[in-house]
């Protein structure tokens, strides 16, 4: 099934699901027990929002050799964890601000795991009754402040630097699907998810031994090679074979200098 976040109008935001390009809204949340109400609303009649409120974003460093490789670092031998902050999120068609303190604000392609139950040390074999599904993510990064800075929170934390969307899906097999980036149309990341050092089972293990994940918590799994930096008017699209394409647009933020 695919989730939404949608609205339509002056309405408030809910949840809804798509069928055949039609959306019906969701009794409730995906995370309690709801009923999915007729889908009979056009597609590009609602605005889509971010598919979810994270209360918090586990982000995992290097997880694709080849970007570690075109970083200049190693491949770790544990996975690398950082948090991006819930107020970084932005949703389909919303922009990314380039923020006045960094020169290099690079894009990253990445498929984001959707929790959908609490659990903690979480048992290998049961990773599927926590995860509610998948969504793009792009965790946009400045480039720039990450190398000067020795901890990332400034240069991942930026407000509109974590893209989520456009859905959720919920029945997807992610041990091999397609990740692709383009910028202006432009192809510059193009892998399977097969390449992960730390596949998403490996993962959820990993940080459920470290956190309660809750609800709504997003795990974004890495990036592949290719990364690059974006400037104002850019169009960034990442799609996900099996979900769909996020697109957001780029501008600089004039708000304060
Ligand atoms: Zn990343």
């Amino acid at each position: 099934m695919q989730i939404i976040r949608f609205s339509q109008e002056n309405n408030e935001c809910c949840y809804g699901w798509i069928f055949e390009n039609k959306v019906g809204p969701l009794s409730a949340t995906p995370f309690e027990p709801y009923q999915r109400m007729d889908a009979v609303i056009p597609l590009e009649k609602v605005k889509l929002h971010a598919p979810v409120q994270p209360g918090k974003i586990i982000a995992v460093g290097r997880n694709y050799p080849a970007h570690a490789e075109e970083q200049d670092v190693e491949v770790p031998e544990t996975p690398i964890l950082f948090l991006k902050p819930s107020s970084s999120v932005i949703g389909m068609d919303e922009t990314i601000l380039i923020p006045p303190q960094s020169k290099q604000v690079d894009f990253e392609g990445e498929l984001a795991v959707v929790i959908g139950k609490q659990g903690r040390w979480i048992d290998i074999n049961k990773i599927e009754d926590f995860i509610l599904g998948y969504t793009i993510a792009n965790d946009v990064t400045a480039r720039d402040l990450q190398r000067s800075d020795n901890l990332w929170t400034r240069a991942k934390g930026f407000d509109t630097f974590c893209p989520l969307g456009p859905l959720i899906e919920t029945d997807l097999d992610v041990s091999d699907i397609l990740i692709t980036t383009r910028v202006n149309s432009e192809i510059r990341q193009m892998a399977s998810t097969r390449e992960m050092v730390f596949n998403i089972p490996q993962l959820v293990v990993y940080i459920s031994s470290i956190m309660t994940l809750n609800p709504g918590d997003v795990i974004l799994t890495g990036t592949p090679a290719g990364v690059g930096s974006l400037e104002a008017g850019d169009i960034v699209k990442i799609e996900i074979e099996g979900i769909g394409v996020l697109r957001n647009s780029v501008s600089r933020d004039t708000r304060q200098k």
